[in-house]
């Protein structure tokens, strides 16, 4: 446990950032229900005072998470945009932040509906195209915070050579790693600045919780993020902080079944006469499944794909008749879900926007569990008809 760093990922998910509790030996992080510690006289304690700046059951989650991302500050927040919320507060008005055009849409609203408003500037571009990337920065650019694989339709950027780009022009690389969790896909060792997380989705892994998270090798950031904890204080309870912790246990075993299935669903709609485009990054015929393949160790539970005969029509009936698929948002649990982006997620985006990014009127998102692949392919078989 001790040595969790220089272990392997496995090893990292079941032990980092835990040991067994100091006062009664529990193998398990207690949930330190607590707003404040006792202090033996004023300023003589432990190391907590109040449980907005410190808990030890967060502490272990930020220990944990920060070790499965190879960084050495962790900070967890209410939920993945309470994170995204804390690095924006980073900046100043004027300074220009680039990202991804494909962003997750709660990313967007922040930006556009909350921070534009507090004069931080935002430019929406093809992160996918390097060359492009790099005649968008210009002085005033402080970070690029991208997504790789994007939402709905599986897009992969190169984060080692964003990392480049962001290096030589001196701004930070922040990379929101949900898709692909810890276990898959590791932006710190490919150059990342900050790496933050979703943690509902994969990291959680149940689909019984909300919560966010940032690491960041940086210490100046580091510190940052541990001030705007305190200072805003959009942090998770001690609860939602051990179902994480639980979650991650079995995040390795949860991403290979995931990324298995995935892949097998994916042959599987690949062939189908019914199927027209189809987006999975484990694919040979995904654009850029050579850079995925560089930076993932498998391709992850998300895939999507439209239909020959395009119409919302076909898509709800398709929606509507699977069983072992469930109809819901969200994604990264151990159950599997459908979901239809133009009618749920991407609904507010006009439809000649979403069409340009592939979001269809019959696209339809998969998050794949770690069901048997049987029943699973037997499911879409029969709803595809
Ligand atoms: C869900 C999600 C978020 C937002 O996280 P919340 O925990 O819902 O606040 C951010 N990025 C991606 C890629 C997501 O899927």
């Amino acid at each position: 446990m001790g040595d969790a760093r220089n272990s392997h990922k496995d090893t990292q998910c079941v032990h980092a950032g835990v040991e067994p509790d100091r006062t009664t030996g529990a193998i398990m992080t207690p949930i330190y229900q607590t707003s404040t510690f006792v202090q033996r006289s004023p300023g003589d304690h432990k190391g907590y005072e109040y449980a907005r700046t410190l808990n030890p059951t967060r502490e272990a989650l930020e220990n944990s998470i920060a070790i499965l991302e190879n960084a050495t500050f962790g900070a967890c927040f209410g939920s993945g945009l309470a994170a995204a919320d804390a690095i924006l507060k980073m900046f100043k008005p004027g300074d220009e932040i680039l990202f991804g055009n494909d962003l997750y849409g709660g990313t967007y609203r922040l930006m556009t509906r909350v921070f534009a408003g507090f004069g931080l500037k935002a430019k929406f571009i093809n992160m996918h195209d390097l060359e492009a990337v790099e005649k968008h920065l210009s002085d005033s650019t402080k970070m690029i915070m991208m997504e790789t694989p994007t939402n709905p339709t599986l897009g992969i950027s190169d984060i080692k050579g964003l990392s480049k780009i962001a290096r030589k022009h001196h701004c930070i690389l922040c990379v929101d790693n949900t898709f692909a969790s810890p276990a898959l896909q590791n932006p710190i060792d490919l150059g990342a600045d900050i790496v933050w997380h979703s943690a509902t989705k994969y990291l959680g892994g149940h689909s019984d919780v909300v919560l966010g998270a940032a690491v960041t090798n940086d210490p100046v950031i580091g510190e940052q993020l541990h001030f705007m904890q305190n200072a805003s204080g959009a942090v998770p309870g001690p609860m939602d902080c051990f179902l994480v912790l639980r979650g991650i246990k079995t995040l390795h075993l949860r991403m290979e079944r995931a990324s298995e299935n995935a892949m097998k669903v994916a042959q599987y709609l690949h062939k189908h006469a019914a199927v027209d485009n189809l987006y999975y990054p484990g694919l040979a015929s995904h654009p850029n499944h050579e850079v995925a393949k560089k930076q993932m160790k498998q391709f992850g539970g998300m895939l999507s794909f439209d239909l020959k005969d395009n119409s919302f029509d076909k898509a709800k009936t398709i929606l509507e008749k699977t069983k072992v698929f469930t109809l819901a948002e969200s994604l990264g649990g151990v159950e599997s879900l459908i979901g239809h982006p133009a009618s749920m997620t991407h609904a507010s985006i006009p439809k000649e926007e979403r069409e340009k990014t592939g979001v269809t009127d019959s696209l339809i998102r998969l998050s794949v569990g770690i069901e048997h692949i049987d029943d699973l392919v037997a499911d879409l078989d029969q709803a595809l008809g």
